[in-house]
């Protein structure tokens, strides 16, 4: 720690007040690698007292009209705005030292939490124990757009500890879950005794399929964009590369020539495309993937062990590394198969639609995929037969967010926008096409 700055320290919300923990944990600044906020370690203690806030709260919140209930999340909507166009200003006198250049926790939280209270329910939240600030002072916003205690309680901490004891408690009867396959599956296996509802919007292991036709000038700085946005920490990002083999040479230089223009640098650097990762474990995962694939006779074209990222010397212990462009790798290689979420790609030839939509397929994710190419026929025929919950064509991230969204496969269950069925919703694909 700098020793000019103090450490923040966060607390709980719930029942509409701040209240301190018995135990804090550190949370880490990944642009230095230092300690900048102590983050409650919640437990069942904790959980507790949110469940019975909510409770309390229940009765009178689901019995206003929505009506009322719409006029709260406007005045909380128009408060976050302020903050946000605060925080903007701030940044841009380059005064902002505690945000991080990841600003989806904010995103996430509000997605789940904003529909739950509009439609009469009481919540109790747990953000991830590496990103919880945003969620903190989401919480000072709450009070002052009178958002009556107890709808909505914040609990931090891990989730092994307050996050399990948030899935058993029995009085918590759905659980909206966003986060990797892995504890998707523990928190699956937690709420079977209670036959809880569950919501699962998991991993990603995107394709983009890229035929001789598609408008190169378009594809590859999109391309880049998908796979390297907010250093590849987005579950929609792109992480394999499908070049039709006349085109593959020509998309490759380009590609990589455009990769090593995407620049890395700190939180206050305007001109920077990319920060530094979340964690140092997960910068070791990410670096790990790069070294397995090396093993495997795979070559990487720029970025991790070719490139030389240089950073101011206050920097030197952040989470940063270059993006990454890996060819020469097998669709069996974990590079292939397992969601790295990291500014991590890899590019690879085909021949034919048939062989590309097999391959593109063959993993077990399904979340989203991107298609490029100017034939109207092909497109939709790739894209109707590519597992995958959302599709684009020759773009990437446009949402139309009155459609469905979520994966297939081990990518989760409980489309957002999904009204009763989940049958239903898992027969429709969102699919967005830009010619
Ligand atoms: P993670 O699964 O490690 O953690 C997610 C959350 O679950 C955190 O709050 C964590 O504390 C909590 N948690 C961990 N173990 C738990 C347990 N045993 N019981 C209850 N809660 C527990 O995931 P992460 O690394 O924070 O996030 C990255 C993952 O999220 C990636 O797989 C990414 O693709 C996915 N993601 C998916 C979407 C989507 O909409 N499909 C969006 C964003 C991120």
């Amino acid at each position: 720690m700098s020793g000019t700055r103090e450490l923040l320290m966060l607390e709980n919300f719930i029942d509409g007040k701040f209240l301190p923990c018995h135990s804090y944990i550190d949370s880490y600044d990944p642009s230095t690698g230092e300690v900048y906020c102590k983050v409650p370690n919640s437990g069942k203690e904790e959980i507790e007292a949110a469940v019975e806030a909510a409770r309390e709260a229940f009765p009178s919140w689901s019995s206003c009209s929505p009506h009322e209930r719409s006029q709260v999340l406007n005045r909380l909507a128009d408060l976050l705005e302020q903050s946000l166009e605060d925080l903007a200003q701030a940044e841009s006198k380059d005064q902002a030292g505690l945000i991080s250049p990841w600003n989806l926790p904010l995103y996430l939280l509000t997605w789940k939490i904003a529909p739950a209270i509009a439609a009469g329910n009481t919540v109790i939240a747990k953000p991830s124990e590496l990103t919880s600030v945003t969620a903190w002072m989401l919480c000072k916003l709450l009070n002052k757009a009178g958002v009556p205690p107890g709808v909505v309680n914040i609990v931090f901490g891990t989730g092994p500890k307050v996050g399990e004891a948030l899935v058993s408690h029995p009085e918590v009867p759905l659980i909206s879950f966003t986060g990797s396959q892995p504890t998707a599956e523990r928190i699956t296996q937690l709420s079977a005794p209670f036959c809880k509802k569950l919501s699962l919007e998991l991993g990603g292991k995107n394709p983009a399929i890229i035929f001789e036709d598609a408008n190169l000038d378009e594809c590859i700085p999109a391309t880049v964009r998908s796979s390297f946005t907010n250093q590849g920490e987005i579950c929609l990002c792109t992480s394999r590369i499908f070049v039709q083999k006349s085109i593959y040479n020509e998309f490759l230089k380009r590609f990589v020539e455009a990769t090593r223009k995407w620049k890395v640098s700190i939180p206050s650097d305007p001109s920077a495309s990319m920060g530094a990762l979340i964690s140092k474990a997960h910068l070791e995962k990410v670096r790990s993937y790069i070294k397995k694939a090396c093993a495997e006779g795979a070559k990487i074209l720029c970025g991790e062990g070719v490139d030389r990222l240089s950073l101011p010397p206050r920097n030197q212990a952040g989470y940063f590394m270059l993006p990454t462009v890996i060819t020469d790798i097998k669709d069996e290689s974990c590079c292939m198969q397992e969601e790295i979420f990291g500014p991590v790609t890899c590019v690879v030839p085909f021949d034919s639609e048939e062989e590309v939509i097999r391959r593109a397929n063959n993993v077990k994710y399904g979340l989203a995929a991107t298609v490029w190419s100017g034939n109207v026929g092909r497109i939709h025929r790739v894209a109707q037969k590519l597992q995958s919950g959302l599709v684009w064509t020759n773009c990437w991230l446009i949402r139309e967010l009155n459609l469905p969204f979520g994966g297939m496969k081990y990518s989760g269950i409980g489309r957002e926008g999904a009204k009763d069925s989940h049958d239903f919703f898992t027969e429709i694909k969102t699919i967005t096409v830009k010619y």
